[in-house]
């Protein structure tokens, strides 16, 4: 199978699994891989600013401050501290515009399914912003009991995988399903299934152990030996932020997320002056922007995209072209796994935004969490009804 987009909807060609080379977990791994530079032209991480003489380079400010503002659209309050990316008229023409070329995974559900059928369908899950809201307190991200039992059940009929930027311990403590895999800390930190796997077994960073219900599984931490320097940096940026009010860095384990959605705006040039006056320091690390929240993470070549190979190699859904992957994300960090199934011609990407997006590699949007979750409920019901047809058909036969 091979989607290509027509600038209306996702097409289906031939098919092209995804192939093991592609983890690239031996030769890529390494924290001083040139491709891991953070240094990078793609314009997703800005350089680390430099003080001269005492100040930091104003043109780099203004990247660092464009990056954070551009990440961080304005919102408003919906009910209690739910917030959505604002609207206005205008808004939402460029929104319905913007649609034409990133459909509506609802509106093209019999297409999506058309491309599904007899398949095994995989499911990515970021959490924040997708299957929970986005709260002015990221603790108080908690996701609906009726999301959760439509996820819980997604699980029943789908491989479900969360992934997501928070740690994993944390991500484990909202979702609180036992039958999904979880990918902490944008994939660095990956809990998964033992499968037979030469790629995977033999490689430093992934060990078997046990979960907390007792199954044997993989434990795969290809930044473990970032640990010190991340806890290092997490108490110096306490430190070093501790006078700005609204702040608050939380420590995921093998990143460090500095929020600053309660940050009045004026102090926001501050908050980037803080961390990357911090940063420029430790030539280990970078920093990338998400929505209202700047993010020190290892310079390794690593991330939600290839979380997702990783993944579906341990399930042993890779090189098979009857596996349709989908990911399901709202934030910048999901967009390597949105590219990674774009390329790959074996899956595809829904960007939850109710907000156009410049560039993103999805195929297709949704709008919010609860979209999102109809979308998960409708897809239970697709594939209960298949199953369904498939034991009638089968039935008539005995
Ligand atoms: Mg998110």
């Amino acid at each position: 199978m091979d989607l290509k987009s027509n600038h209306s909807s996702p097409v289906l060609t031939d098919s092209a699994p995804l192939s093991k080379l592609r983890l690239g977990l031996p030769s890529n791994m390494s924290p001083y891989s040139p491709a891991a530079s953070p240094y990078s032209s793609s314009g997703l991480y800005l350089t680390i600013p430099r003080i001269i003489n005492g100040k930091l380079e104003d043109v780099r400010v203004n990247g660092w401050l464009d990056a954070m503002i551009a990440s961080s659209p304005p919102r408003k309050k919906l009910s209690k501290d739910i917030i959505y990316e604002s609207q206005t008229d205008d808004h939402d023409a460029a929104y319905q515009t913007w649609m034409i070329s990133y459909p509506s995974a609802l509106n093209s559900f019999h297409l999506i399914t058309s491309y599904a059928k007899c398949k095994t369908v995989a499911l990515f899950l970021d959490y924040d912003g997708t299957l929970s809201p986005i709260v002015e307190n990221p603790d108080h991200a908690f996701m609906s009991s009726a999301m959760r039992a439509v996820v819980k059940e997604a699980a029943i009929y789908f491989p479900t995988a969360i992934i997501s930027g928070r740690s994993r311990d944390k991500v484990h403590e909202f979702v609180r399903i036992s039958e999904l895999y979880y990918a902490g800390s944008h994939g660095m930190d990956i809990m998964g299934p033992v499968r037979v796997s030469n790629s995977i077994d033999v490689h430093p960073d992934c060990i078997k152990t046990i979960d907390s219900q007792g199954k044997e599984v993989h434990l795969f931490q290809p930044a473990n030996e970032f640990l010190p320097m991340i806890n290092e940096v997490y108490k110096s940026l306490i430190e070093v932020t501790s006078d700005i009010i609204g702040i608050k860095v939380e420590n995921n384990k093998f990143c460090v997320s500095v929020h600053y959605r309660n940050v009045d705006n004026k102090m926001w040039d501050e908050v980037g002056v803080r961390v990357f006056g911090l940063i420029n320091g430790y030539s280990r690390l970078h920093v990338t922007y998400g929505r209202k929240v700047l993010e020190v993470r290892p310079v390794i070549d690593w991330n939600k995209g290839k979380a997702v190979e990783f993944l579906l190699e341990s399930l042993g859904l890779s090189q098979r072209d009857d596996v349709l992957p989908i990911y399901v994300g709202d934030d910048r960090t999901d967009e390597d796994a949105f590219k990674i199934l774009r390329e790959s011609k074996c899956g595809f990407g829904i960007l939850v935004s109710n907000a156009p997006k410049e560039t993103t590699s999805a195929f297709y949007s949704l709008r919010d969490p609860s979209e999102v979750q109809e979308f998960l409920k409708s897809l239970v019901r697709w594939r209960k009804s298949t199953a369904l047809q498939t034991e009638n058909i089968a039935s008539e036969y005995i």
